[in-house]
């Protein structure tokens, strides 16, 4: 049995832990362990108290995947419901869907009987956001954002890549053998209203496949998109890599993509025998594991992979 998580889910991976030594499914421990991190309100890149987008509202991204069966649940772009992980996992459940977007999906959070909130952004956050834009925008065009019809130029502005990463991966192995991958995330800060990233999108953010292991991903989800990276991580193991040189590899086909917008990305593996990685294109990222004999999760270094950084520019 065994937890593996982004540096933020310290404050879950013991939760996560006691579901897998209680008996309790993998699918049960990341749902635990990402529910504390969501509930958190220090961490300002998931769940409550997290960065909006560009217009103050706070639209939540999740997404489940049971490595058992392959079946999995998203949610994206949700407001007003705070536990998407939760959401995400009913709708892989209850659903013969695997992805619901915006109003459906808070349709959903609400006959599921989600408690609706609509203070899930604390004061200082937004006092934060405005001073933020205000750094790259006039005070009469922040002042009218909502009703401005060129939000597109200013996203690109206010989007700082370098301050907006966060989201938080769970991966776990229970003593059945299954394995299970989950994200949820605020996404980017400031970012265009019903931006989706990676994090709900099976295969892109997440991926868990019981017969080769699991991977998810942290950072620019716009790439992780574009490259399937957490399926790419699965592919790899699949065809026989360890989980470094698997983790490695994924890391390179983003290093190949092309076009302007280029960031950081982080992932977290684990492989169907247990053995975990993680990987950054920063040079000082940490990640977290505990396995059923420890008392408690060790951070190693992750791997890093350069992946240099372009913003608005061409390759
Ligand atoms: N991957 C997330 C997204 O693109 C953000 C992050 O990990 O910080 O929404």
């Amino acid at each position: 049995m065994i937890v593996v998580a982004s540096s933020n889910g310290r404050v879950g991976i013991q939760a996560a832990m006691d579901v897998l030594k209680a008996g309790g499914t993998a699918v049960s421990a990341v749902e635990a362990g990402i529910r504390l991190v969501e509930a958190n309100p220090e961490d300002h890149s998931v769940g409550y108290n997290s960065y909006p987008n560009i217009l103050g509202e706070l639209e939540l991204d999740a997404s489940i995947m049971n490595g058992r069966s392959l079946e999995s649940g998203a949610v994206g772009a949700m407001r007003g419901y705070l536990y998407a992980i939760t959401v995400a996992r009913q709708v892989m459940e209850k659903l013969p869907h695997v992805f619901l977007a915006g109003e459906g999906a808070e349709r959903f959070a609400a006959e599921m009987g989600h408690e609706r909130a609509s203070d899930l952004v604390r004061e200082e956050i937004m006092a934060f956001r405005e001073e933020r834009l205000k750094r790259d925008m006039p005070a009469e065009v922040f002042d009218n954002l909502a009703q401005r019809s060129d939000l597109y130029e200013w996203v690109k502005l206010a989007t700082d890549p370098q301050r907006t990463y966060g989201t938080v991966n769970f991966l776990a192995k229970d003593s059945h053998g299954d394995i299970c991958a989950g994200v949820s995330t605020s996404g980017w800060a400031w970012k265009y209203p019903g931006r989706l990233g990676d994090s709900p999108i099976i295969g892109a953010g997440n991926y868990a496949d019981n017969r080769y292991g699991a991977a998810a991903c942290t950072g620019m989800g716009e790439m992780a998109i574009r490259a399937c990276t957490a399926h790419s991580v699965v592919f790899y193991l699949k065809m026989g890599m360890s989980v470094e040189e698997a983790g490695k590899r994924a890391m390179a086909d983003l290093n190949d993509l092309g076009g302007r917008f280029i960031s950081r990305m982080n992932l977290v593996v684990l492989d169907k025998d247990g053995n975990s990685g993680g990987f950054t294109s920063h040079q000082d990222g940490t990640y977290i594991y505990q396995t059923a004999d420890m008392d408690t999760y060790v951070e190693p270094n992750r791997t890093y992979v350069n992946i240099p950084a372009r913003w608005d520019q061409e390759k």
